[in-house]
């Protein structure tokens, strides 16, 4: 039923412009909400085209193990187009979605080097998941210092960071710049920030103990810094305390109750409650605080008079609608929904909701084309989950509150699970089994950022 795509001059020139024949569903992003609407369509009669600047879906909650040798990137990221391959009414495009045209139903595309991509692409419906990126707090500047592990790329970059200070601390004489060397910090004590630390931690602790000859990586500072009065905020108080516990047992420095005021090469600032600073001389230093949503939801907002938060997530309607635009849905990371009252409520940034979001206007659409109604959306919340290190984490699934080995069972499992592919998964199981028994990160490579100065000199 999925006409060729083609231009509409039936020519190909710069102007190329793409149509398809059937009612046409485009999905933007490919992350857990696109993925998720795309899988859910992929029998219904409707053609659809998933446009993502990448072309393959991350699993982000496993980036920081690709940032800390654990994992390669390979296994937590999956081709879309490897994903959809059976699915003769779905088709993936490699492009950047650059603005809307609400009007015309219509989206105006970018090329991502070296894939030419057409300027315009109509659809009936269309589903925006731009996902979220990390954000400075205003700080733009702390970014070249400040590493994030959002996307695959970042995660490489913060790998070959964090190996490279052990090997300038190996070659350091100064005990002064060996110490910076050998100081990490993690800003943001949130999920991302609690794993991130605690893989570093056991990193040096662990893995790398035996391979150096003049420094001992079990003396490396690991420090997480977090605003609030206590890691893991969204958790209950009682499994913030045994995940603080957990992290110290590891070697993680915890300091609660201050705030980053600075970053530069050298180091960070932080204030202390009482009006305090202190400096920390550093080179390595993770981002993990407050995240913004994508640009399209400002965008979105603009073109349809949605309102937007300080996080700039657009708000949709309880049907995930742009108000004046029911063939419009919104997303993921970069909304937040109007309750039945009328009322925007903010969802937890979590895979779970994209993912249940996805599905939910995925039926919609369905139920639209055979002329019913749909009901609005209700999230769903099966429970929370953070793991600190080996065989520690913390759960809590409705009320049910987990600790230690079994939260960090659960934890594998549902990680397991929704990773996508099934050859993904036997070689995380693997990796994570052999990892387990042998302490190794088989993954520890400095890559990409490295170069040696005949390299830059040309
Ligand atoms: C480090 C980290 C760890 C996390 N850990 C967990 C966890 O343990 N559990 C959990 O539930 N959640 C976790 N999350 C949160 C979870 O990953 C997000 O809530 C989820 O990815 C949101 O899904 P989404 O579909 O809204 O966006 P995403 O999954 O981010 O997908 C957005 C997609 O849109 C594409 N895109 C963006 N802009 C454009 C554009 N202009 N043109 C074309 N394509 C575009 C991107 O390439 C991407 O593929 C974590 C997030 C991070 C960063």
């Amino acid at each position: 039923m999925v006409e060729e795509l083609r231009d509409a001059s039936g020519e190909i020139g710069p102007e190329r412009h793409l149509r398809v024949a059937g009612h046409h569903v485009v999905v933007v992003g490919g992350g857990f909400g696109g993925l998720q609407a795309v899988l859910k369509l992929r029998r219904a009669p409707v053609v659809v085209t998933l446009v993502d600047r990448r072309n393959f879906h991350l699993f982000q909650p496993l980036t920081y193990q690709v940032a800390t040798g654990a994992l390669s990137p390979g296994e937590i990221a999956y081709p879309l187009r490897a994903v959809f391959k059976r699915d003769r009414n779905v088709r993936v495009l490699l492009a950047e979605v650059a603005d809307f045209d609400l009007d015309a139903r219509e989206l105006h595309l970018r090329s991502v080097a070296p894939v030419p991509a057409p300027d315009r692409l109509g659809y009936d419906t269309l589903i925006v998941a731009g996902g979220s990126h990390y954000s400075y707090f205003g700080h733009e500047e702390w970014r070249m210092h400040a590493a994030e592990v959002k996307s695959l790329e970042s995660a490489l970059a913060v790998r070959g960071l964090l190996l490279a200070a052990f090997e300038a601390a190996e070659g350091e004489p100064n005990a002064d710049a060996r110490d910076a060397w050998l100081t990490f910090v993690v800003v943001g004590a949130g999920p991302t920030g609690v794993e991130m630390a605690g893989q570093i931690a056991e990193l040096a602790r662990d893995t790398l103990r035996r391979d150096f000859r003049t420094i001992d990586p079990r003396q490396a500072r690991i420090l997480l810094v977090e605003a609030a009065d206590r890691v893991l905020t969204s958790f209950p108080p009682s499994l913030s305390a045994k995940a603080g516990r957990s992290l110290q047992r590891l070697g993680v420095t915890v300091l609660t109750g201050r705030s980053v005021i600075g970053i530069d090469a050298a180091g960070v600032t932080l204030a202390g409650r009482d009006g305090g600073e202190e400096r920390i001389a550093c080179r390595a230093v993770v981002w993990a605080a407050g995240v913004t949503a994508s640009g399209l939801a400002g965008r979105l907002a603009e073109l349809t008079g949605a309102e937007r938060d300080r996080a700039g997530r657009v708000t949709v309607e309880s049907d995930l609608t742009l108000p004046g635009h029911p063939e419009v849905f919104a997303i993921g990371d970069m909304v937040r929904v109007r309750d039945a009252g009328g009322e925007p409520v903010v969802l937890p940034g979590v895979a779970p909701v994209a993912m249940q979001q996805g599905r939910y206007v995925a039926s919609v659409v369905r139920a639209r084309q055979r002329g019913r109604e749909h009901g609005a959306f209700r999230y769903r919340d099966k429970g929370n989950l953070a793991t600190i290190g080996r065989a520690a984490a913390v759960a809590d699934i409705k009320g049910v509150r987990l600790s230690g080995f079994l939260a960090w069972v659960t934890w594998l499992v549902v990680h397991l699970w929704y990773l996508i592919g099934f050859q993904n998964r036997l070689l995380v199981l693997i990796r994570w089994s052999f990892s387990f028994a042998t302490h190794g990160r088989g993954a520890r490579l400095i890559t990409g950022t490295a170069t040696t100065s005949e390299e830059r000199d040309g």
